[in-house]
């Protein structure tokens, strides 16, 4: 008998699928907006999905995978853009949209099970205790919690608050080991940072505690600018506007909106960069004429809450997501342009790049200075191509968080996480934790110059 097969015969009670074609959906993400991944891990698929309901059901799996040495990968929504949430050695998948209760909320605080989804906790704290997420990424319909933590980063919110990484923007992680018997740890204040976009590989998360804003009442804007460079430059000065609670400041070139965003269809006047923003009503008297002062022209205005297609989704990922729906041949990147000097290199790359990389910015707070996120697309021609596109940012001094890679340290940081490999020694010591995406667990000296190897083609 297989040590799969071994360890569903010990999961009675608990819910598991191993049809075929619904556990080759279940093991699979957004990879595909990548043609790097879609090549790479298109064949992956996980052996069964398993899908407890509590935290004793979590603990029972995990003693059992332990038990018969079974991989096991761990699923929120699988919203995922990078194949974090891909079995690719195979096991089983550990689907905890089950686990969605949430367990209390108070002035400023909320917690949660791992599995509940954004909007769901959003609807939950505002009635209770007038209060929202601080940010939540733009999946916020689908994503739970849990995966945002463990495989997300920033989103609508990160102009105010900065993103996951920041200090009091996670408040505690409760999770499980992969042990004989798994142990319950509380993770809290820096050590938060030991399971934070670890990708689930040194511990299942079964609770969140997350801090709350005002729940405000907010208002979609779009406002068209002349040219981009214009459109960036008010979105650098309105983020710095602390005065007026704002939750969304993305920047799109031209042509992108107006080719694409069905739901603002005519709304867009040819040729025109757009800024879109998410405002707090009672501020709209200030906002306003912000917009008319930078040279902006507002051409939409809607509460966020009536839109069919709330503005957010058309923002961070979902900007490509949006253009892939007519266009399946582009694909997207992952940029930082450093502060103070962001304006000058997006100009500079804007310069460079033209229309083969179509230019989008997310304004943010980034260790408390505004700087700009860039979701640029890709005109997509070649694997070589698209690495020569990113060396060549990487060599202007804007970073590459590389999103056509599937493991920790090349789609991140570039470096090892010595704090997330020593945790995953101690909650994980036979590595069977979405083995293959912490590269250092292998190879703890692990350096950049290996990742070269992603762009030969097979
Ligand atoms: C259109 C589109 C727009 C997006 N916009 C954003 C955005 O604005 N900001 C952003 O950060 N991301 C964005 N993403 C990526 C993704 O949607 C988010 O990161 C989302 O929060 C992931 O949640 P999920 O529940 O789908 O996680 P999954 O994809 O299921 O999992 C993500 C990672 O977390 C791990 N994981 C999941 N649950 C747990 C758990 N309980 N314990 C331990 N590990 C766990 C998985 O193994 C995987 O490594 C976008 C993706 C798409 C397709």
């Amino acid at each position: 008998m297989s040590g799969v097969a071994a360890l569903l015969a010990e999961l009675d009670g608990i819910a598991v699928e191993t049809d075929r074609a619904l556990v080759r959906q279940k093991s699979r993400d957004f990879f595909w907006y990548s043609p790097v991944l879609k090549r790479q891990l298109n064949a992956v698929a996980g052996e069964a999905v398993v899908m407890p309901k509590t935290e004793a059901e979590v603990a029972r799996v995990l003693a059992a995978a332990f038990r018969h040495r079974v991989p096991v990968t761990p699923r929120g929504a699988g919203t995922g853009n990078y194949g974090q949430a891909m079995p690719i050695r195979g096991g089983i998948v550990l689907d905890l949209s089950a686990l969605d209760r949430i367990l209390w909320a108070k002035p400023g605080v909320v917690r949660t099970e791992a599995g509940a989804k954004l909007i769901d906790i959003d609807a939950h704290t505002r009635a209770a205790v007038g209060g929202e997420l601080r940010f939540h990424p733009s999946t916020r319909r689908t994503a739970t919690i849990g995966g945002f933590i463990a495989g997300g980063s920033s989103g609508i919110g990160s102009c105010t608050w900065g993103i996951l990484r920041e200090p009091g923007n996670i408040l505690g992680l409760r999770l499980l080991t992969m042990e004989e018997t798994p142990r319950v740890i509380e993770l809290r204040g820096p050590d938060i940072q030991k399971a934070n976009h670890a990708y689930g590989t040194n511990g299942v998360i079964t609770e969140v505690e997350m801090p709350l804003a005002p729940a405000w009442e907010w208002i979609d804007l779009v406002a068209a600018f002349p040219t981009l460079m214009d459109a960036a430059r008010f979105g650098d000065a309105f983020t710095r506007q602390d005065g007026i609670p704002k939750k969304l400041v993305s920047i799109i070139a031209a042509g992108v909106p107006q080719a694409h965003f069905k739901a603002l269809d005519g709304k867009i006047p040819e040729g025109r960069a757009v800024a879109l923003l998410m405002v707090a009503e009672p501020f709209l008297e200030h906002a306003l004429p912000f917009i008319t002062a930078h040279g902006g022209e507002l051409v939409h205005r809607e509460p966020t809450e009536a839109a069919e297609v709330p503005l957010y989704e058309h923002s961070w990922n979902h900007t490509t997501l949006q253009v892939l729906k007519t266009d399946k041949t582009v694909t997207y990147l992952q940029t930082l342009f450093p502060p103070p000097q962001h304006l000058a290199k997006v100009a500079e790359m804007e310069a460079r790049f033209g229309d083969e990389v179509p230019m989008h910015l997310e304004f943010v707070k980034f260790g408390g200075k505004v700087t700009c996120f860039g979701l640029q697309l890709v005109r997509f021609t070649t694997e070589e191509r698209l690495a020569e596109i990113i060396a060549i940012h990487e060599q202007a001094g804007c970073p590459i968080f590389n999103p056509h890679a599937y493991t920790l340290e090349e789609g991140g940081m570039k470096k090892v996480d010595h704090v997330q490999l020593a945790f995953k020694r101690e909650a994980d010591p036979l590595g069977l934790l979405n083995p293959g995406k912490m590269l250092a667990w292998e190879n703890p000296d692990w350096r950049p110059t290996q990742s070269v190897h992603l762009y030969e083609t097979a």
